[in-house]
């Protein structure tokens, strides 16, 4: 393939455009992890991923992807042969669940249409009927990154304590962490897993796990074979920002910078950007005559949008149109979704320019590749996004 000029536009669900600040904060040497500089460093990154995670209870960070944070999840919290409820909303709901499988849980699978998030009602009714308290754990992605579908962890968990069942809650927030409203404390969630390449805008090569009291309540008598995922000497080391192996110190500056950033823009701020961009995409996509794979409103999620291509043409065709000629990566259909689906990530560090520019993309796409679909849709988006500006609580601070 030839030189591609100007910005590389990666619109994946991640990983995400990693910001010049992060990518400068990464440049930098790698340092002595058993030195002082480095423990000041483990004590900052960890400390600060509890304001992101709204805990104050204890977060774990492996050099690790997000699937290995799922396993860090699953192999601390719970024994061999033990059952878990799990739905599945999508392929990463359906990814997780195999590793629960192989892993030697019992699982017992919700399936979905992949069009809509787990419903706290069938949790409710599932959980009240489970008088031995055999379900040790309930698993939910919170954002479904391959439909675009949210789950929403509150009502999960009212539904969970309405049904008075002990059973501990496990989220996957790898793609809503940092975009997407996560209360680990308040929402009563005991594990909650993430990710570096989405939400926190690094590149990929960090697992996290939120860890509630209850959890490690459990981690001390769960019996699933665990040692690099293993919590007890992780955090016996963390205690003084050290960690039981080679931690990622590259990452964790870049993971300092984030944090930084976040903390400059506000989470609340951070959220409802999510939200203008994941409504302004909405708002394209309808105006094109397309049709997203989320089916309730409620459920619809703002850091990605899966769309529907029309029957007999190739999602992935489009893609690879769209890479040539617009220097743009869009995400593909994942699963039984392949090739049917393309994704828009319109996440992490992201602006209106950004979005304007991606959808250009999407709609010259449409036209090249043939697609049948309606002018107009960077225009409706545009123009919600000026008016949402108008809005006196949706102003920028
Ligand atoms: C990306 C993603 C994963 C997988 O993370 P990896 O870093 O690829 O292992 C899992 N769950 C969700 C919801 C994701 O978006």
């Amino acid at each position: 393939m030839s030189y591609l000029p100007g910005r590389h536009f990666v619109q994946l669900p991640g990983p995400t455009n990693v910001p010049e600040r992060i990518l400068r904060a990464i440049s930098r040497p790698t340092i002595d992890h058993r030195g002082p500089e480095f423990g000041r460093l483990g004590l900052e990154v960890l400390d600060g991923m509890k304001d992101i995670f709204k805990t104050k209870s204890k977060v774990v960070i492996y050099p690790s992807s997000g699937s290995g944070a799922w396993e860090g999840a699953l192999t601390n919290t719970l024994s061999p042969g033990d059952k878990v409820l799990m739905f599945e909303v999508g392929q990463f709901a359906a990814l997780w669940i195999d590793v629960a499988r192989k892993l030697g849980l019992d699982v017992e699978v919700v399936p979905t249409d992949w069009r809509h998030g787990a419903d706290p009602k069938i949790v409710e009714a599932k959980l009240t009927e489970d008088h031995q308290h055999k379900i040790k754990a309930v698993g939910i992605v919170q954002n479904e990154t391959s439909s675009g579908v949210m789950s929403s962890i509150s009502a999960v968990r009212q539904a969970m304590d309405r049904a008075n069942h002990p059973a501990l809650l496990l989220v996957d927030a790898i793609s809503s962490l940092g975009c997407i409203e996560m209360k680990h404390d308040e929402w009563g969630v005991d594990v909650t897993v993430a990710g570096s390449q989405k939400g926190l805008m690094l590149p990929p090569g960090l697992g996290l796990n939120a860890i509630s009291e209850k959890a490690l309540a459990a981690s001390k008598t769960a019996k699933l074979p665990r040692s690099y995922w293993d919590w007890q000497p992780m955090l016996a080391q963390n205690a003084t920002g050290y960690f039981p192996y080679t931690p990622a110190t590259n990452l964790l500056y870049g993971l300092k910078e984030a944090q930084a950033m976040l903390r400059e823009e506000g989470l609340p701020n951070v959220f409802r950007r999510h939200q203008r961009h994941g409504e302004a995409t909405r708002r394209a996509v309808k105006a094109w005559g397309l049709e997203v794979v989320a089916l309730n409103p409620h459920e619809f999620s703002n850091s990605v949008t899966a769309i529907f291509m029309p029957a007999g043409h190739s999602a992935d065709g489009f893609r690879k149109l769209v890479l040539e000629h617009f220097n743009m990566a869009l995400g593909s259909g994942l699963g039984k979704l392949a090739d049917r689906v393309f994704r828009i990530g319109h996440l992490a560090d992201f602006n209106d320019l950004m979005l304007a520019g991606t959808l250009g993309g999407v709609e010259m796409g449409l036209d090249l590749a043939g697609v049948p679909h309606k002018k107009g849709g960077v225009a409706a988006a545009l123009d919600y996004l000026t008016e949402s500006l108008k809005v006196a609580e949706l102003k920028p601070v």
